[in-house]
């Protein structure tokens, strides 16, 4: 198989752009990024322009670009403004793989762009499958695509199952690294503060997902993630968590053999993977020291403390229109609590009561996925106004 190296990193200002890049310089010879897209950064996208000589940039918001002078993005760059243009990039003919790192449900219409373009989508942005799994992972089995996980988690599963074949799975083991709260009490975890909850033990990341961390909605949303991209029922995904964040999930098979993917933390290990697969190569990334003695933690899940983890099972099982509005919810939820307008648990108890007073759609198309997001957004505002 011919290796796939042009690639379109969508979202290149963020935590997993700036890491795909990273990958990209240090894979070096033929691999190359084609096209780059930001949102409001725009001076780190014409830095990244300057360092990369990407063909085209994208920047998705409007308003941002409308203030900013680009004069001094390189000649011959071309460049595009406005949401439209992250679907160009995707579709571009010249690119091989998208690496799909947009946060949220804004990076939908790119990934399924990119989908069914019949690309290699290596996807960060879970919410496009909780949102719209159904729509997705169609769209790749028309277009002959491939979906490659970036999610540490995902890739690990991935990795994973060559071990044995797909009707030998008996379960996926989702490790959690817990978040900031691992060890606090209910009452510790209702006074949170922002401050508190973007402090991550072991993964530096973008805010929201920071965020879904501390609630545990990033695993609920790797749950939904996981029921998509490996064809699981919900009742076949487990959690546990694991605090030192080194075994990244475990596959069991009918036989009760556990097969685990293990590297020390570092989101340039399943990035490169799901750019060179099937290839390994040789990686920047810090090793595993087997030299000392070392010990993991491995603890069984709190739902009474983390709520948000009943979510994920429940979308899971149920489909139809609740993961797009679960995750809206969750978007605008993380926001107003991020501008110090709800508390912490009200992210995760607002979701919980739009999701429950939604009219519930077994098989919605895009449009009215795109309309239930809307109205989740606004129910949660509505709601946070008379908290
Ligand atoms: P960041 O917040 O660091 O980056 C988000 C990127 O998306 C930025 O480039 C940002 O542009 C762009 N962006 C934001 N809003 C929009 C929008 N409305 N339209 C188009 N582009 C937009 O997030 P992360 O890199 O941490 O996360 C990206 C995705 O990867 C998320 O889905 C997350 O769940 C997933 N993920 C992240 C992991 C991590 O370690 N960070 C691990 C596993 C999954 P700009 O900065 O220019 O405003
Ligand atoms: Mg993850």
């Amino acid at each position: 198989m011919l290796a796939k190296t042009t690639v379109a990193v969508l979202g290149a200002t963020g935590s997993i752009g700036r890491a795909t890049l990273d990958v990209l310089e240090s894979l070096g010879g033929p691999w190359r990024a084609v096209g780059l897209s930001a949102h409001s950064r725009l001076p780190e996208l014409v830095e990244l322009s300057q360092r990369f000589s990407p063909d085209l940039v994208v920047a998705a918001c409007p308003e941002s670009a409308g203030r900013f002078d680009f004069t001094s993005l390189p000649a011959g760059v071309k460049r595009l403004i406005g949401p439209e243009g992250l679907i160009a990039l995707a579709e571009l003919p010249e690119v091989d793989t998208v690496v799909a790192a947009v946060v949220g449900s804004a990076g939908l219409a790119s990934s399924l762009a990119a989908a069914r373009q019949g690309k290699r989508l290596a996807l960060a942005n879970k919410e496009a499958l909780v949102v719209a799994g159904s729509l997705l992972t169609h769209a790749l089995k028309r277009s002959g695509g491939e979906l490659l996980p970036v999610d540490s988690e995902h890739s690990a599963i991935f990795q994973a199952l060559q071990a044995g074949r797909s009707r030998e799975v008996a379960r996926v083991v989702l490790t959690a690294s817990g978040g900031p709260f691992r060890t606090w009490t209910a009452g510790q975890i209702a006074k949170a503060t922002v401050d508190d909850a973007l402090a991550h033990p072991t993964w530096q990341m973008g805010r929201k997902i920071t965020i879904d961390s501390a609630t545990m909605m990033n695993k609920a949303l790797e749950v939904i993630e996981a029921r998509w991209l490996f064809d699981l029922p919900a009742e076949k995904i487990q959690v546990v968590v694991h605090p030192q964040s080194i075994i990244h999930s475990m596959v069991e098979f009918v036989d009760g053999s556990v097969v685990a993917q293990l590297s020390p933390p570092d989101m340039r290990l399943p990035i490169q993977y799901a750019l060179t697969y099937p290839d390994r190569i040789p990686s920047p990334c810090p090793k595993m020291d087997w030299t000392g003695a070392m010990s993991w933690d491995l603890e069984p899940v709190d739902i009474e403390r983390f709520p948000a983890l009943s979510l994920g099972w429940e979308v899971a099982e149920r489909g139809g229109s609740c993961g797009a509005v679960v995750n809206a919810a969750n978007e605008a939820a993380v926001e107003l609590f991020l501008q110090g307008e709800i508390k912490f648990p009200e992210i995760v108890a607002g979701c919980r009561r739009v999701l429950e007073h939604h009219n519930f759609d077994p098989s919605p198309e895009l449009g009215e996925l795109m309309r239930l997001d809307g109205w989740a957004r606004e129910e949660i505002t509505k709601w946070a106004a008379l908290c």
